[in-house]
């Protein structure tokens, strides 16, 4: 008999949680249904996607995975969206609004829109429903950022086309809107730890790869894994690595990889590197997305993981490097509360001043480190594992459906 690989999270749920999923799956195994979004690889969304899809199909439901098309034009204006809608300011140009009307029409052609379910992620894609046909088909809006103070004419711009959704599903209950009828979920994401990114390595491969990258574990290591983005906060990074250097001697590794739908990172990378110039015990890197092996080795390497971020929808990052038992300093801001309690799981910072004490603190304290990394693991294992935000797709599937 063939085990199927959804099986294969017993050892992490039970088999009670195991059997409700196929239970709930067998619902709505008659539905088709696609996701639809703007990357296939390179931020939170398309990994999520890339283990959700294979782990539906084994469940026996029809489904299928669309990226919608974009030049560079268009991606330059839903990244503005997005900054905007995040961070409640921004300068938006009228034509910006007619460009991403544009994109929706040409993606008419790309895009089949007569799935029974068309789950649709984030604002890139979310106007095509100005194409739905009667109610012939259930639309759900997945949103993954904080839209929780968005810049006003960008939302209400966007809040025309959501309206029209039969519901919006939300990564953190602060994100909610009371300007919108819909009904709204709250479903935070999570990660897979099956995937190449999340299970054990054997010390090998471990040590093989920091070799193969100039990394040696001399002096601990303190890693931040996310885009070049300013919502992430890389140059506080450098400020709270180079502050808390006057302590304690540890080295920095920034990772980072390029998406299709973000433009703005080669921007942000050459900052990066300026802001990193002449310190030999920061290490930079651009990998190439897919480079999950790698990630993973960076994440279980280090002493302390950082997830400094400004604006964050969730931060996979963040469980990523928690389910590997690490201490976190988080921002405090989004999702990352959900994940690092403070104090308990990791820690939360408001300025790099605050992170770098946070720094300084856990270098000079294994068992905290150790406590907190055991906490961690099991934060995540009840919470943001890849089976928990499955059933709860299910779950809302099996509610518009009905
Ligand atoms: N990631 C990666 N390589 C990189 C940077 C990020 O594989 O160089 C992955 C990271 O491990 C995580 C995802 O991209 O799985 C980022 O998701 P997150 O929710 O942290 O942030 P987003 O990019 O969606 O804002």
């Amino acid at each position: 008999m063939v085990v199927k690989m959804i099986e294969k999270y017993v050892e992490f749920i039970g088999e009670h949680e195991l059997d409700a999923i196929f239970k709930i799956a067998e619902k709505i195994k008659d539905l088709s249904i696609l996701h639809v979004n703007s990357t296939k690889a390179g931020g939170g969304v398309a990994e999520i996607l890339n283990r959700m899809l294979p782990l539906m199909k084994e469940l026996g439901l029809n489904v299928d995975w669309k990226v919608i098309k974009g030049d560079n034009e268009f991606f330059n204006v839903t990244k503005s969206f997005h900054n905007s809608l995040q961070n409640g300011t921004g300068n938006i140009p009228d034509e910006y609004f007619k460009i991403y009307d544009k994109w929706q029409e040409i993606n008419l052609s790309e895009i089949p829109l007569d799935y029974d379910i068309m789950f649709i992620h984030d604002p890139q894609p979310a106007g095509l429903i100005k194409f739905k046909k009667g109610n012939s088909n259930k639309w759900i809006w997945r949103c993954h950022i904080d839209i929780s103070n968005p810049y006003p004419p960008v939302w209400n711009f966007l809040r025309k086309y959501i309206s029209k959704y039969d519901s919006m599903i939300i990564s953190v209950p602060s994100f909610g809107r009371d300007d919108i009828e819909i009904p709204q979920f709250v479903i935070p994401p999570s990660i897979d730890p099956l995937s190449i990114k999340n299970r054990d390595m054997s010390e090998t491969t471990i040590l093989r790869i920091l070799y193969k990258f100039g990394i040696n574990l001399e002096k601990p290591l303190i890693t931040q894994v996310s885009r070049f983005d300013y919502a992430k906060d890389p140059l506080g990074v450098i400020q709270a690595y180079k502050l808390a250097k006057r302590h304690v001697d540890i080295q920095l590794l920034y990772v980072g990889s390029p998406a299709t739908d973000d433009p703005e990172g080669e921007k942000v990378y050459s900052e990066v590197v300026k802001a990193s110039e002449g310190d030999k015990d920061i290490h930079l890197l651009m990998l190439p997305p897919y480079s999950d092996l790698e990630i993973n080795v960076f994440q279980t390497a280090s002493t302390v993981v950082m997830q400094k971020s400004i604006k964050e929808g969730f931060g996979l990052t963040v469980s990523e490097a928690m389910w590997k038992r690490k201490p976190v300093i988080g921002g405090n801001t989004g999702g990352i509360p959900l994940q690092v309690i403070n104090g308990i799981t990791g820690f939360l910072v408001n300025s790099p001043q605050g992170a770098s004490h946070y720094i300084i603190y856990l270098i000079r304290n294994e068992e905290i480190r150790r406590r907190l990394g055991t906490n961690a693991r099991e934060h995540i294992r009840r919470n943001f594992l890849i089976t928990r935000e499955l059933r709860d797709y299910l779950m809302t599937i099996v509610y518009v459906a009905n």
